[in-house]
This record gives structure tokens, sequence and C-alpha cells, in this order.
């Protein structure tokens, strides 16, 4: 009961954090309309105050994360049980504010695009309970080990380290948010706040179950492997995005050096979106495959999440060509040209 309280006070916190901390005002993408919705960009800021209530919570106040593991299957049923409810609860606003008959498909997927409360953008906060909550638990595994065993081992400090380093990469480019399919696309409800709520924190961290007693250190050479593949992935995913964003805002923005270079003056053949054209596909996957190798081969459990994105990104590369062969016509069959693979040269 406790765990479920305490699940329901983070998510409040999480929501005050969104709607009274410091960011910057960004205008999102042009609606068909002509008006743009205005986003508080604020996530660093929160992911800062996290990473302070936790240092300091352990250092003052000898606090630990690990009882989260203890209270791990508790939490994950509220977390399932409140995404539900906040889903039933998106769709009975959403008919009020416009009664007619629903779909089996808008009741699952969601019937409003941006929903609001006290100014806050739900799609946009409930990121913070789903990267915020996943660090904590990705946290947790390390208090839980070196509470057990008196030791973090090389190849769990790794994994921390890397997870960590991804959500702060995350928010240092927190405003390309605005430009990705999720945001701008799709309707908010169930799936969206279950993969937020529930799929992202508590199957994202699997890994951390089977590094936690595991004690034989990693060989140092593996280890640098693994981080040399983690960083090119990482480098990859991170700066393909912000590529695509910055040449979205400044056509003439340099990439690598030069002008950017775009098909039609709309599709970007610089960088990264010059050689394969979801590159940022590929790189993310990269970052899933290295932190999963780093728990080793005891066990296939935790290979099921880079496996989980790959099928997730290739068949969103599939649906993403589809969108784009329709809106950009010859352009796209000349961008093809160009840039001859999505995400694995010779392969796909
Ligand atoms: P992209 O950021 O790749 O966006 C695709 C869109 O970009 C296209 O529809 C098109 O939109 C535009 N575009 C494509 N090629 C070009 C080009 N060459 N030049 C200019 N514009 C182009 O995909 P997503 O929004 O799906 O994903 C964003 C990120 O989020 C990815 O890095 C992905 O890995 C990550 N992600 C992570 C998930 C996770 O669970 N960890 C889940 C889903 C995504 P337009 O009409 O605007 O031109």
């Amino acid at each position: 009961m406790a765990a479920a309280l305490g699940l329901l006070i983070f998510l409040g916190l999480l929501f005050a954090a969104v709607k009274v901390l410091p960011g910057r005002d960004v205008a999102g993408r042009e609606e068909p309309d002509g008006t743009r919705f205005r986003y508080r960009i604020n996530g660093m800021a929160v992911f800062a105050a996290a990473n302070v209530l936790v240092a300091a919570g352990t250092l003052i106040f000898d606090l630990s994360l690990a009882p989260l593991l203890d209270h791990f299957w508790t939490l994950f049923i509220t977390a399932n049980l409140i995404s539900f409810a906040l889903a039933l609860w998106l769709h009975w606003r959403a008919r009020a504010a416009r009664p007619g008959p629903t779909t089996l498909g808008q009741k699952l997927i969601g019937r409003e695009l941006n929903p609001r409360v006290f100014g806050v953008d739900l799609k946009m906060w409930a990121y913070e309970p789903s990267l915020i909550g996943f660090g904590l638990l990705v946290g947790a595994f390390g208090y839980a080990q070196f509470e057990r065993h008196g030791e973090i081992t090389p190849q769990m400090g790794f994994w921390l380290v890397g997870w960590w380093i991804y959500l702060a990469t995350h928010y240092a480019y927190q405003d390309f948010l605005l430009s990705i399919w999720d945001v701008i696309e799709e309707r908010f409800g169930l799936m969206l706040l279950w993969g937020d709520l529930v799929l992202v924190p508590f199957f994202y961290s699997i890994g951390g179950w089977f590094l936690l007693d595991q004690r034989d250190p990693i060989s140092t050479p593996a280890l640098l492997a693994i981080a040399a593949l983690y960083a090119v992935s990482l480098w990859m995913f991170r700066s393909a995005n912000a590529q695509k964003w910055r040449f979205k805002q400044d056509p003439k923005a340099v990439i690598w050096g030069e002008k950017a270079e775009a098909i039609g003056g709309r599709l970007l053949i610089s960088g990264w979106w010059g050689i394969g054209r979801h590159l940022n596909y590929t790189g993310e996957i990269g970052v899933y495959l290295a932190l999963t190798l780093a728990t080793g081969f005891d066990s296939y459990v935790p290979y099921l999440l880079p496996l989980w994105m790959l099928v997730l990104l290739t068949h969103r590369a599939y649906r993403d060509d589809r969108r784009c062969r329709a809106k950009y016509g010859a352009a796209w069959h000349a961008y093809c040209a160009h840039s001859h693979f999505r995400m694995f040269p010779f392969v796909y």
C-alpha cells in the first residue's frame, strides 16, 4: 500500500516539477490550421532535480533506492492500474468534449492529440515518470548490489553509467521530442500511457536482475569492446536526431563542417541522413545491445530488450518510409536512390 501511495506521490511531484521548474518555451510543429502548440522544455531541470534529491538523500539521510526492488511487483501492478485509470479518464474527458460514437482503436490508442491539464501537456509530462522512474529503477540495482555484496562490479558500473548518459543526453537534446512521431501524430491514450508508465521503466531495466548477483568481473577487453559499441551507437543515435532537428529549424545549418544539402530543399542528405534513412534507429538499437551485452550470456532474457527495439524500430522505419513516400512523392524516390538502405547496409 505504501509503495502504491509512493508511486502516486511520485507522479504528482513530477507533474508539479514539469509545471514550475524553469525551462524554455518552444513552439511545436505547425498544425494544419496554422497554429503551433507551445511547450515548456524543462526536462533537464527535472532530471537535475531528481539527481540532486537522490544524491542528497543518500549522503545526508543515508537513504537507499534498493527498496524499489523489494516493492517491484507492487509498483508494477500499481503502474498498470494507474495507466488504465488515466486512459479511462482521458477517454471520458474527450467524449465529454466531443460526444459521439468511439471505435475500439480510439478506445485503445486515445482520442486527443495534445490533452493539457493546468497548462501542462500530458504527453510531454508522461515522459518524466517514464524516464525518471526508469532511471530510479536502474539506480536501485546499483544500490542493491552494493548493499548485498559490498561492491559494484565493472559490468554493473558500466550499465549504470551507460543508462545515466543515455538519459542525460536525452535531456540535453530534449527539443527533438517535439518532432517525433509519438508527439506530433499519435493520440494520447492507453497505448502511450502504458508504454510510458509500465513498459519503459519496468521492462527497459530488465538487465539489472541479471547483473545484481553476478560476482565475476567482466574481462577488460570485453568491457572495452562493449564500451566502444556503446559510444559509437550513442553518437550515431543522438547526432542523427540532432542533425535533422537543426536542419528543420534552419535549412542552412552546418552539418559535419558543411552547409546542409537537401533534396527538394526538404530531405536532408548531409550527415547520417545521406548515408542511410534511419541510422538514428540503428544507433539506438546499438546502445541497447551494448548495455545488454554487459549482462553476459547466462540468460537470453535480457536480450529480449534489444530484440524488442529491433522489432519496434524496423517496423517503424517501414511505416515511416510509407508515410514519407506518400508525403514527399518523387523527392522521396530521389532520396531513396541517394540513401539506399534504411537501417543496415545491404540488409534493410
Ligand atoms: P525520426 O526522428 O526518424 O522521424 C522520421 C520523420 O523525419 C519522417 O516522417 C519525416 O517527417 C522526417 N524525415 C525523414 N527523413 C528525413 C530527411 N532525410 N530529411 C528531413 N526530414 C526527414 O523518427 P521517430 O519520430 O520515429 O523517432 C525519433 C527517435 O525516437 C528515434 O531516434 C528513435 O530511435 C527514438 N525512439 C525511441 C523509442 C524507445 O522506446 N526508446 C521508441 C520510439 C522512438 P517530416 O514529415 O517531418 O519531414
